[in-house]
């Protein structure tokens, strides 16, 4: 079977899904796509043109790579291109869909594809070994990252590099989210050992924003509007398959530097989701953080009990040293536990200070009291002299106070004036060292 498939595009096909379909007859082993297109960027253009392709067998998703570098899909029982899934090819008719990810405004595209396959018999090859089986640890703080890439997607390193990262660092767990696949979760999954909890999920790659649903293995529709879908109902999709839905950095850059990093999704302000990425790579001056920071206080003063989370969102080696990461508490060192005391708000975020953020008698991070009065209690260590630590209710900042390396600190507060409370710990240069999740007060929480 061979194929030559052929389009031509105009900016206005940006952000666009276009189907081919092609049928792959029975007994066939190995299936071969070659895609290019023209032109990759024009003279004078800031980022170039964007096309990726998402492929479907007769049963359904067999993967997607994000930013291929090479185009080329190789796909059998015994070998996938990283981005795409292994297995037997059904025979029937196969959709591959090309996903416009950007045209810039002044070009005209052609794309192309040579699709064929072989009935050639393949080598035998050793079947993966099973996941290890892992003790879990107990009830306790754990420390991990919940947002990052591999060669499956767009990452410049392969699955166990970035598990040899998350050793490195001395992280409890590390989680692969690559950009509309699944390919490289279950080589993830094999890689946990008694020091490092491996995690996965998928990061939602839309075109008006991004998301992350963790806990689950399955592909995960992200075609908003293409699937007839809308987000709210992708995020309630990846909810009832358990996964935990995260809106990701909402405030990165958006086009054309990056297509769809910035949330534009006007029905979910936050709509259904319940935690956000506040935290993404570096807390830096160009990283948006500070307005997605701003984005959660509104969300947490119109009334939505809204989880914040970090991501390293990591894509090489670690350069710089000073992301955020989540310390998490949870009853078990186990991705089903780390993942439901993320729901429930049991964490903070921190790129080097260790935080104790509690009421009396027993509430934590993530609770709520039902009371008129509140005795509340902040402890801080491993800070710098010049940290700057902020009490701040309802998004303002009540108290201030030098950091000092280690202290603490005891104040009191009253409903219905004070409705949510966090603790932060800023440098000297303004930028967030650690932050916590909010102790609630009163009824009526979304
Ligand atoms: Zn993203
Ligand atoms: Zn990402």
């Amino acid at each position: 079977m061979q194929y030559h498939l052929s389009g031509a595009l105009d900016y206005r096909q940006s952000k666009t899904h276009l189907a081919h379909t092609f049928v792959v007859p029975e007994g066939a082993t190995r299936l071969m796509i070659h895609f290019d297109y023209t032109p990759k960027q024009s003279l004078g253009q800031l980022v170039g043109n964007d096309l990726s392709l998402t492929l479907f067998d007769p049963i359904g998703a067999r993967g997607a790579r994000h930013n291929n570098p090479d185009r080329n899909i190789v796909l059998s029982a015994v070998e996938a291109t990283p981005g795409y899934i292994q297995g037997t090819l059904p025979p029937g008719t196969w959709t591959v869909w090309v996903d416009v990810h950007r045209i810039q405004p002044l070009d005209t595209m052609s794309y192309w594809f040579d699709i064929e396959t072989s009935d050639e018999p393949l080598p035998l090859i050793e079947p993966f070994p099973p996941a290890p089986f892992l003790t879990t640890r107990g009830t306790g703080w754990y420390r991990g990252d919940l947002h990052g890439h591999s060669l499956h997607s767009d990452g410049k390193w392969d699955v166990p590099d970035l598990v040899q990262y998350g050793l490195e660092n001395h992280l409890d767990f590390v989680t692969l989210t690559d950009h509309n696949t699944v390919s490289g979760l279950a080589q993830m999954d094999r890689l946990a050992s008694g020091a490092l909890l491996t995690m996965g999920g998928t990061e939602l790659t839309t075109y008006y924003g991004h998301a992350l649903a963790l806990g689950v293995r399955r592909w995960q529709e992200w075609r908003v509007g293409a699937s007839g879908l809308t987000m709210p109902q992708l995020a309630e999709k990846v909810m009832q398959d358990g996964g935990l839905f995260i809106i990701a950095h909402p405030h990165s850059i958006g086009d054309p530097y990056c297509t769809g990093c910035n949330w534009q999704y006007l029905d979910m302000m936050p709509g259904n989701a319940r935690c956000v990425e506040i935290w993404n790579s570096v807390w830096d001056g160009e990283s948006g953080n500070e307005k997605g920071l701003r984005l959660w206080y509104d969300w947490l003063n119109a009334g939505y009990r809204m989880v914040a989370t970090a991501g390293t969102d990591i894509h090489r080696p670690l350069t710089d040293p000073r992301p955020g990461f989540n310390i998490v508490y949870a009853i078990e060192r186990s991705e089903q536990a780390i993942l439901d005391a993320i729901r429930k708000g049991h964490l903070y975020l921190s790129a080097g200070p260790q935080l104790e953020f509690a009421a009396a008698p027993d509430l934590m991070m993530g609770d709520c009291a039902i009371t008129d009065t509140l005795d509340l209690h902040l402890r801080w260590q491993g800070c710098s002299k010049d940290d700057c630590i902020e009490i701040v209710v309802n998004g303002n900042t009540q108290t201030t106070l030098i950091a000092n390396l280690t202290g603490e600190h005891r104040w009191t507060l009253h409903h219905p004036d004070a409705r949510w409370c966090i603790a932060t710990v800023r440098s000297a240069d303004g930028y967030m060292r650690a932050i916590t999740n909010p102790i609630f007060m009163g009824e009526g929480w979304r």
